[in-house]
């Protein structure tokens, strides 16, 4: 909800066009705010020059019962589906299931509807798609302003976001307006029971990756989340399941927009897979043996048709670029093989890479905690055992 200050206001109804709802409507030469119209999207406050507009930003204890449904944000680039959107539909499916809710999900961009029957394969049984050339390119106020809008008018008790760029910035800027509670970086997600309503428990590591931490949000809805990618997994698509996709149209003024997209660069592309993307990644840590040790980890990645990764002191000491690193500060990895030397598996590690189907452990010291999640553990000196490693694997595929 907003406050009007009349003693400010100017009238000068520049508030009025940036409104999606009409709420707002000049009386007496001051703008008034219809509260039973207002949804809070506080797209009007930037666009008044006096500031008269102020957020009431109060967390709603929100009937439970009058919200339902799971909502994913499927994210979309260059006419794809981002694999986050997959990936929490498969999520949200259980999480659907088990409290006997509809699966949604929501596609915001310009000329993105004919990515709805990938979502529908995926698990969505509704997917409300908002398309407008005024979301062509993210824009923070604008994607905000129309998620809610959807929100308000549907009363989901579920929304989950992938932990990407665009997520990170838009989840939190949704419960900002909204005065939702919202918990980043989840790797787990699941349903309990506080006083007897099903409630959305969120997991998360915590205090540097030392506890994890379950979390609720019992007083507001709906419930927020965002998971890293790669932490769930997708459901088989399934091109014959059944699903309804809602067009809606939002009211989003170019005056509420405080961006200017003046050039869009592409990431130069260095040819390399990326860690998340490889189905086999061999990282190296501080007892990998520094730079000589690492261009044998790429020359065991390029034989595996992988790629490499690190911990965190070795981007810290230079050696690799931060796109590398794999862990909590890093990227969360699931690939088919992940092969680990010299890393002694600290648990701000282990919480990236424990999607990945094998893992194979190579260090010198038999306690190492790594031992403790490998599926095949070697113990020795990675500079004599690669190189043999190497030597196997190049036997096998010429
Ligand atoms: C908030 C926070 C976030 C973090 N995020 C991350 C993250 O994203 N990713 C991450 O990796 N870390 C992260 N860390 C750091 C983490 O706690 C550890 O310090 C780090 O993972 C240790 O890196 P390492 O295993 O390479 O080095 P070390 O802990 O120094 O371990 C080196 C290992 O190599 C073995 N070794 C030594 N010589 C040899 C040899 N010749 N052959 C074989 N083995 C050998 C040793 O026995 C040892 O086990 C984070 C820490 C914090 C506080
Ligand atoms: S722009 Fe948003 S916050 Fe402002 S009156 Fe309209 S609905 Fe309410
Ligand atoms: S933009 Fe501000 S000053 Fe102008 S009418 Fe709206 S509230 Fe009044």
């Amino acid at each position: 909800m907003i406050e009007i200050h009349e003693d400010k206001c100017i009238g000068c109804e520049k508030c009025l066009k940036t409104c999606p709802v009409d709420a707002l409507k000049m009386k007496e030469g001051v703008a008034k705010v219809d509260e039973g119209l207002c949804i809070s999207c506080s797209a009007c406050i930037p666009a008044c020059p006096v500031d008269a507009i102020e957020p009431i930003l109060k967390a709603s204890k929100a009937a439970s019962a009058d919200y339902s449904g799971v909502w994913v944000f499927a994210e979309q680039h260059d006419d794809r589906c981002r694999p986050t959107g997959p990936e929490l539909l498969g999520k949200g499916r259980e999480l659907a299931d088990e409290l006997g809710e509809e699966l949604c999900a929501v596609l915001l961009g310009s000329d993105v509807g004919k990515l709805s029957d990938e979502l529908i394969a995926y698990g969505a049984e509704k997917v409300y798609v908002v398309d407008d050339k005024i979301l062509e390119n993210y824009t923070t106020e604008a994607y905000t302003t129309a998620l809610v809008t959807l929100i308000s008018k549907y009363k989901p008790s579920v929304f989950i976001f992938g932990a990407t760029h665009l997520g990170r910035d838009l989840a939190p800027s949704v419960a900002g307006r909204m005065g939702l509670g919202l918990t980043a970086d989840c790797t787990g997600l699941s349903i309990t029971e506080v006083e007897d309503v099903k409630v959305l428990l969120q997991t998360r590591p915590a205090f540097g990756g030392n506890v994890m931490a379950d979390i609720v949000c019992p007083n507001t809805r709906p419930q927020m989340a965002t998971v890293r990618p790669h932490v769930m997994q997708p459901l088989e698509p399934d091109p014959e399941r059944d699903g309804e996709v809602i067009q809606e149209h939002v009211k989003i003024s170019p005056e509420s927009i405080k961006t200017e997209i003046l050039e869009i660069m592409e990431h130069e592309d260095s040819g390399e897979i990326s860690v998340e993307e490889a189905d086999v990644v061999v990282t190296g840590g501080r007892g990998a043996g520094g730079e000589e040790g690492f261009k044998m980890l790429r020359e065991l990645a390029k034989a595996l048709g992988g790629t490499v990764g690190c911990s965190r002191p070795i981007v810290e000491e230079g050696m690799m670029s931060k796109s590398h690193q794999v862990g909590q500060s890093g990227k969360t990895i699931s690939p088919e093989l992940y092969i680990v030397c010299g890393v002694s598996g600290a648990v701000q590690h282990r919480v990236g890479v424990r999607g990945s189907k094998y893992i194979i452990a190579i260090n010198k010291d038999p306690k190492a905690p790594i031992f403790d999640m490998a599926d095949f553990g070697i113990v020795g000196d990675a500079s004599k055992m690669i190189p043999m490693l190497i030597e196997k694997v190049k036997e096998k595929t010429c």
